[in-house]
C-alpha cells in the first residue's frame, strides 16, 4: 500500500508519517518512509536546489516541471520498487501538494497539472492520503516554536515572507483535492495533540485494511 500525507506547512505530516511506520512495524508491516519534495539522491538534488534558492523563485511553473521531474525519479527509484517487493510506503507530501502549490495557489493550469502528474506518477497512486488541516494561524505558532530562524530558512520555510491569507488559499486548496477525491483522501483535524491524531490515522488504517 501507498500512503501519503499531506497539507500546509507545520500541521504534523512528518511525525505522523514516523509514527505511521512505527505502528505498522509493530505489526509487523514493513514500511519504507520518504519525503518530497526529494525521495531520492537526484529528487533531494532538486529539492535543495529549488528551496535554498528562496525567497527568489523560479516562479510556480518551472517548479512544478523540477518537482515533476524529481517525482519521476523517486517513483522509479523507490516508490515502485518498495512497492514491488511488499513493503508499504509513507510519503510525507506527495503528487497533491504540487497540485495544491504550484496549481491551485500557484496559478499553473489544471491541464498542465494533470499532464505532468501522468509524467512523474508512471502509473501509480497512492491508494490513501491523509490530508492534515489546521488554521494556518495555530500552524505558524507551532513552527515557531519548533524552528528556530535557522531552521526556517534552511527548509525554505514560507512563513517567513508569505502572508496568512496565502496559507489560507493553500489550506484551501488541500481541501478541494480532498472533496475531488474522496475515495483516496481521508481529512483529519491535525489542531489535536500529536496522540490523538496518532490514533485516529491508525484508525483510519485498521478499518481500512482490517487484514
Ligand atoms: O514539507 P516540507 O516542510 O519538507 O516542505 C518544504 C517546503 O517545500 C515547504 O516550505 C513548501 O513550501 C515547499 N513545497 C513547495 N511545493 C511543493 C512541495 C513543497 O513549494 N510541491
Amino acid at each position: 500500500r501507498f500512503i501519503t500525507f499531506e497539507g500546509g506547512e507545520g500541521v504534523g505530516k512528518s511525525t505522523q508519517a514516523r509514527r505511521l511506520v512505527d505502528n505498522l512495524a509493530k505489526v509487523s508491516i514493513g514500511a519504507v518512509r520518504t519525503r518530497e519534495p526529494g525521495g531520492t539522491p537526484r529528487a533531494e538534488a532538486i529539492r535543495s536546489f529549488i528551496l535554498q534558492g528562496r525567497p527568489e523563485s523560479w516562479g510556480a511553473g518551472a517548479e512544478a516541471v523540477l518537482f515533476a521531474a524529481a517525482r519521476l525519479d523517486h517513483v522509479k527509484q523507490l516508490v515502485a520498487p518498495s512497492l514491488e517487493s511488499g513493503k508499504w510506503v509513507v510519503s510525507d507530501r506527495f503528487h497533491d501538494s504540487t497540485r495544491a502549490y504550484q496549481g491551485l495557489t500557484g496559478g499553473v493550469e489544471e491541464k498542465l497539472i494533470a499532464a505532468l502528474e501522468v509524467l512523474a506518477l508512471d502509473g501509480r497512486k497512492p491508494d490513501l492520503t491523509f490530508v492534515l488541516d489546521m488554521d494556518p494561524a495555530l500552524a505558524f505558532e507551532r513552527v515557531r516554536e519548533r524552528a528556530p530562524e535557522e531552521a526556517l530558512v534552511a527548509t525554505g520555510d514560507r512563513f517567513e515572507k508569505e502572508e496568512l491569507d496565502w496559507h489560507q488559499r493553500l489550506r484551501e486548496a488541500f481541501l478541494a483535492i480532498a472533496r475531488d477525491n474522496p475515495e483516496r483522501c481521508v481529512v483529519i483535524p491535525a489542531n489535536q495533540g500529536a496522540e490523538a491524531l496518532e490514533q485516529e490515522i491508525w484508525d483510519t488504517i485498521t478499518r481500512r485494511y482490517p487484514e
